[in-house]
């Protein structure tokens, strides 16, 4: 299979060419046209399987095909109100190394394109990320300590989350993270399960991993590679 199969935004897949990536990972071959049919997924799926692509690539493909919205994603600017990031796509990843290279990976698909990535986790200035986030984030990659504390300090809306991405669930879980996920995940903020779309992925399948599933995906597709 190709790409070109995949019938994907033209700045998209022209980014993909000059990212010199000749034809789809078999996780990408099935996480692609699930994504950009607007399905729930469960993915199985390892590190270095090509996963990055397999959820950024529906996400970019919606963006570049909607456009911005009428609205800024970031309003504010007013002098009562701080500003606030509204970011329509949420992917939370476990550590700040596989954040960072989400972010970069995101930054070189959106060449020439309105949509701006942002990362944020734990450890790292927080002030220097605030004043990132207000110069417009649309698509925000967070580890999940970090996001709580920037939703409680009303720094970010999730209002606008088109879709949510979790990368490397079981090592969110294996990290301690539930809690921080299921404050993000059921805030008032986020839309709920049926006005959003929800791409899990995780090496492992077990049993808190299928009840993650079970609570945060609906309809969902599953794929293991
Ligand atoms: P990931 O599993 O998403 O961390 O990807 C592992 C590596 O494979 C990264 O360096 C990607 O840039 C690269 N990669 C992902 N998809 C493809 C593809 N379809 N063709 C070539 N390289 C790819």
């Amino acid at each position: 299979t190709t790409f070109e199969e995949s019938n994907l935004d033209p700045l998209l897949m022209s980014n993909i060419m000059l990212a010199r990536y000749k034809s789809p990972t078999p996780v990408q071959k099935y996480s692609i046209p699930i994504g950009a049919a607007g399905r729930d997924l469960m993915a199985c799926a390892q590190t270095g399987s090509g996963k990055t692509g397999g959820f950024l690539f529906p996400i970019l493909h919606y963006a570049f095909q909607t456009g911005p919205p009428a609205i800024p994603p970031t309003t504010g600017g007013s002098m009562y109100r701080s500003p606030k990031a509204f970011p329509i796509a949420l992917i939370l990843a476990p550590t700040r190394e596989l954040a960072s290279q989400i972010n970069d990976e995101c930054r070189k698909f959106s060449y020439r394109a309105w949509t701006r990535p942002c990362v944020v986790y734990g450890g790292a200035d927080i002030g220097q990320q605030i004043r990132q986030l207000d110069r417009g984030c649309d698509v925000l990659i967070a580890t999940p300590g970090r996001l709580v504390d920037l939703l409680e300090r009303g720094r970010v809306s999730l209002a606008a989350v088109h879709f949510f991405v979790l990368d490397e669930a079981d090592r969110m879980l294996d990290m301690g993270f539930e809690p921080q996920i299921r404050r993000i995940v059921e805030g008032e903020d986020m839309p709920d399960v049926h006005n959003r779309q929800t791409l899990m992925f995780s090496a492992t399948f077990p049993r808190e991993i299928q009840m993650l599933a079970r609570d945060f995906l609906k309809d969902y597709v599953f794929l293991t590679v």
